[in-house]
């Protein structure tokens, strides 16, 4: 039986199967390696503490090395692993304050280190005030330039959500801000025509959206300073500050040189209850690949709502007990200036591309019934297969109160149901939550529609 435990990476994976198989297993020792200055925080709160919506860093952390160390785990704070060695069950690692190496022994290893911000290979891309968004300290350095007073024009390179929320935390602080993307529309994860809404949402709070162009260079002053972003088209974007929105992919160096075998995704491979290929290594998070219910791909969906149950399991099959994590069907929400956007299932170009035939339907209602005061317009798209009528996929955009719907068609999907039995459910109704039929139930409906309308 394992005695000793190593988690290298102290946030959401990595916290949750250190204190999981801790409570399981009160003689397991535990030794946790985070090579930043904080365990267990919210990424997911930097763009709202950089706006100044959360008001203190320290409200972002939901357990400090103190906290973690009282529960019997011994933390190594600033303390990143350098090496793995498989065969010997050991780690190396390197203090980054003292400057001192050693090695650690384990039984059982957890890796859960998280995933990079995506660079593109262009010049300048190293230069300073050029910034990615990963980890707590990333959110401190960035919060740092915007405080020193000498930024006035930011620039986003990438419009995914994190580049776009960040855009939004800049641009509540009072900054020009400029987002600058590839695609046509927006957050590619979801379809053009939800991303077309996004757009529109983004240009209302003055934030300059240039899209159908990409990152060709950054151009840098003589103090080596980011002072412009030159896109394909030759256009150039004065900034004082540069964030990378491109998305992230994940951090599995140290597996690779370990022999830890990744998967056809590119993050690692593991199986339900999260054991990797080697005994005995076992990960969790944003560096695992996961399994999508509906496309039957394996898939890297980095998201803290995934990096928290991953670890959570891992730690109870490691302390003992038996837990499965059952994969994923892409549900993710998001909150751009005042509209709020969510998808659940398969995107138009997911179900292609997983073979599906399928129609779609998509209609705008209200958050609340028509008439009652602060009713806004909500837009809810199905994506149905042909035939079946199996609901495929959900994208839901509008002011508040819209984007949490996405959740009970979540179940639907999980749950295989069709888009005639979403149009049964019986979902709550009162004129200040929803119209009589919420928007939900009358794109059910239009969906349904469209699936006997294909049936001929
Ligand atoms: C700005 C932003 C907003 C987000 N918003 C959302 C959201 O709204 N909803 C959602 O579900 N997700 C969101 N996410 C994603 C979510 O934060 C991540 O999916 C989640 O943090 C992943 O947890 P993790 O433990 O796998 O990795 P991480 O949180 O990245 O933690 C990995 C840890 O490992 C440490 N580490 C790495 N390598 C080593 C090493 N060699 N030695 C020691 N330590 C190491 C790192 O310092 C880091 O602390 C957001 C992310 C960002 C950046």
């Amino acid at each position: 039986m394992s005695t000793r435990l190593v988690v290298i990476g102290g946030d959401a994976a990595g916290g949750s199967a250190a204190s999981q198989a801790k409570k399981r297993r009160p003689d397991l020792d535990v030794v946790m390696f985070e090579r930043g200055r904080a365990t267990s925080y919210s990424a997911c709160g930097i763009p709202y503490w950089i706006s100044g919506t959360v008001e203190r860093e320290a409200d972002l952390v939901a357990r400090t090395p103190e906290q973690h160390r009282a529960a019997g785990i011994d933390v190594r704070m600033r303390t990143e692993v350098v090496g793995i060695d498989t065969d010997k069950g050991a780690v190396h690692w390197r203090d980054l304050e003292a400057g001192t190496e050693g090695t650690e022994y384990y039984d059982d290893l957890v890796y859960a280190t998280g995933s990079v911000p995506m660079r593109p290979p262009v010049d300048g891309i190293d230069a300073d005030g050029v910034y990615g968004v990963q980890v707590l300290d990333d959110g401190v350095a960035l919060r740092d330039e915007l405080d020193s007073g000498r930024v006035r024009r930011v620039v986003v390179v990438g419009g995914g959500y994190i580049g776009l929320e960040i855009a939004e935390a800049c641009r509540v602080r009072g900054l020009d801000v400029t987002v600058v993307d590839k695609s046509a529309t927006p957050v590619g994860t979801f379809d053009p025509d939800v991303g077309a809404a996004i757009a529109e949402a983004v240009r209302c709070e003055d934030i300059e959206l240039v899209l159908s162009d990409g990152v060709a260079g950054i151009d840098v002053g003589p103090d080596g300073r980011a002072r412009a972003v030159v896109t394909e088209s030759g256009r150039e974007l004065p900034a004082d500050l540069v964030v990378l929105g491109l998305g992230v992919r994940p951090n599995v160096r140290l597996a690779r040189e370990a022999g830890i075998p990744l998967g056809t995704s590119g993050g690692i491979a593991v199986d339900q209850r999260m054991r990797t290929r080697v005994p005995g290594v076992w990960a969790a998070g944003d560096c695992v690949e996961s399994v999508h219910r509906l496309s039957k791909q394996r898939v890297v969906v980095a998201l803290g709502t995934h990096a928290n149950k991953q670890g959570r399991v891992a730690g109870i099959n490691i302390g003992g007990g038996y837990a499965t994590f059952p994969g994923v069907i892409g549900t993710a929400i998001t909150k751009i200036c005042s509209t709020e956007a969510a998808r659940t299932g398969l995107s138009e170009a997911e179900a292609e591309a997983a073979g599906y035939a399928f129609v779609t339907a998509a209609v705008d209602s209200t958050t609340k019934a028509g008439y009652f005061p602060g009713a806004s317009v909500i837009r809810v798209k199905m994506i149905a297969e042909r035939f079946s009528g199996r609901l495929l996929g959900a994208q839901v955009v509008g002011r508040e109160g819209a984007a949490k719907r996405v959740d009970a068609l979540a179940i639907c999907i999980w749950n295989e149901m069709t888009v005639d039995e979403v149009l049964s459910l019986d979902l709550s109704y009162a004129p200040p939550f929803a119209p009589v039929w919420d928007p939900v139930l009358i794109a059910a409906r239009k969906a349904l529609e469209a699936v006997e309308a294909d049936r001929g």
